[in-house]
């Protein structure tokens, strides 16, 4: 599983970063996290097939993150996307998703869902619970936290064969069953299985000043994504648009006790001075990487 950054740039595109959206890759899926104009340009030269998307999360709906749907949308389908897409964002994307569709006779020969979403709610999207909270941009925004399953142990052969268990089929039950017979006894499956290994646990914040749904979302994660809009020296000027700075993300990550902190969303003016921003995140979170356009990230499971 990895995170592909598909556009690192606030506001408006530089030719080094275009406007937001991040890829997250999976065997059995990809996932897009918001989508600025030029989307689908920054994928021509990307592993991403349009056509491989099932879902798109939007964390609000100011320009620099949804511009890039209508287009992506349709090529999606030119592309032989025959498959359903399933977006969800803030209340008002059904609105001006559906008029720009309609105006422009664009037409899909998909399935299309757009799910509104609400602060506190939880979706459950191809096997990941997806936990929505509200930010705080001066505007609706959204932050997501992504979940996988937690997987069973690995198999206690030993255990096993001590009672006289031979390797086949049965242990395959073991692994999928609750219980299981063997010579006409009953025995608990989780008593022949190691320690579970926790499913993946994911943060994805849109543009926000530092806030409590911040932390909720992003406890004891694995990855954290957090805009990094400015530096140290503009935080005034980061607070008053509802931004963050560097090194405000690097506290949320310490605070809420994430592994590792991805910071995007970063001003243009900081062309040739990402070092400075990485530097400032650092000496509050070790972890801490900022991130360029078309990096990737690998992420455990
Ligand atoms: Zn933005
Ligand atoms: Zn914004």
């Amino acid at each position: 599983m990895e995170f592909y950054f598909l556009g690192t740039g606030a506001g408006m595109p530089s030719k080094q970063r275009n406007v937001s959206s991040i890829a997250l890759l999976h065997p059995k899926m990809t996932w897009l996290f918001d989508c600025g104009e030029a989307t689908q340009h920054q994928m021509l030269h990307s592993p991403i097939k349009p056509r491989k998307v099932s879902t798109i999360f939007i964390t609000h709906l100011h320009g620099d993150h949804i511009f890039g749907l209508p287009g992506f949308i349709s090529t999606r389908a030119a592309l032989e996307g025959t498959t359903r897409l399933t977006i969800y964002g803030p209340k008002g994307l059904r609105e001006w998703l559906e008029a720009t569709l309609r105006v422009t006779g664009t037409y899909l020969r998909y399935p299309l869902d757009i799910i509104e979403v609400e602060a506190g709610q939880t979706y459950q999207q191809e096997g990941f619970r997806v936990t929505v909270e509200a930010l705080e941009h001066r505007f609706l925004a959204y932050g997501y936290r992504i979940e996988g399953e937690e997987e069973k142990g690995a198999l206690l052969v030993e255990a096993l064969q001590e009672l006289g268990i031979p390797s086949g089929p049965l242990y395959r039950r073991i692994k999928q069953d609750s219980m299981f017979v063997f010579d006409g006894v009953e025995y608990q499956s989780a008593d022949f299985l190691g320690t579970p290994k926790p499913g993946v646990k994911l943060a994805i914040l849109g543009d926000t000043i530092p806030c409590a749904g911040s932390i909720r979302l992003a406890q004891e994660v694995d990855v954290l994504v957090h805009e990094a809009t400015f530096a140290d020296s503009e935080e005034d000027h980061a607070g008053r648009f509802g931004h963050s700075t560097a090194r405000q993300a690097a506290e949320i990550a310490r605070q809420a006790q994430a592994k590792k902190l991805l910071l995007t969303h970063i001003s243009a003016r900081y062309v040739d001075q990402e070092q400075r921003l990485e530097a400032e995140a650092r000496e509050v979170f070790q972890e801490s990487y900022l991130m360029m356009d078309h990096q990737s990230v690998v992420i455990k499971g």
